[in-house]
């Protein structure tokens, strides 16, 4: 085989092909792992964004186990690893929360803050429920979150509609909502 002497050139092509490009999540499917290939790296500038997304391509991201100290304001409001600003002081001074230089800067997604904003929304609509409303509700959100091709600001609608719905009707409307029939199923509506 290949320890054969004087047999230097290789006739057959090589054996072990990469077929697709490095996959970081081939052989690891943890919650960790798709948690950090869901990170939008975003308020820095594209140096540093590249710099961030190699790390998370090759697992060397390392999340921060607690908010760390923003250099500029001093709190504790650093949530993303690798990042030495918050995000409001960075946006407050134009540069990026990695490297704070004055470059141009990456947005986050705006369907990440529709979302942010989304929950907080949902939140405080979904604490004026009774806790058997909650339930109906969240598992009418479980459902509708099955429901691709939905986007958010649909979805949005939908849900607080849905919520003011559940808020007007009294308990004893409450069967004919919907779906009684699975009323019994998914007892566990929290992942
Ligand atoms: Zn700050
Ligand atoms: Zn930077």
């Amino acid at each position: 085989m290949s320890t054969q002497k004087g047999n230097n050139t290789r006739s057959r092509p090589q054996k072990h092909q990469n077929k697709s490009s490095f996959k970081n999540s081939l052989h690891d499917t943890s919650h960790r792992t798709k948690f950090i290939n869901n990170i939008q790296v975003s308020d820095v500038c594209t140096r540093c964004k590249d710099v961030i997304e190699w790390k998370i391509k090759y697992k060397k991201y390392k999340p921060l186990t607690q908010p760390k100290k923003c250099v500029k304001c001093e709190q504790k409001t650093v949530r993303k690893a690798y990042h030495v600003m918050c995000r409001d002081c960075g946006k407050k001074l134009s540069v990026c929360t990695k490297c704070c230089q004055s470059k141009e800067i990456i947005p986050a997604p705006p369907d990440q803050e529709e979302q942010l904003k989304l929950d907080k929304e949902l939140q405080v609509l979904l604490q004026s429920l009774s806790e058997r409303k909650r339930r109906t509700f969240l598992r009418y959100m479980n459902k509708k979150e099955k429901d691709l091709g939905e986007t958010s600001e649909q979805k949005k609608d939908d849900l607080v509609k849905k919520l003011n719905e559940l808020n007007v009707k009294d308990d004893s409307e409450f069967g004919d909502l919907d779906d009684d029939d699975d009323y019994n199923d998914e007892e566990d509506v929290s992942d």
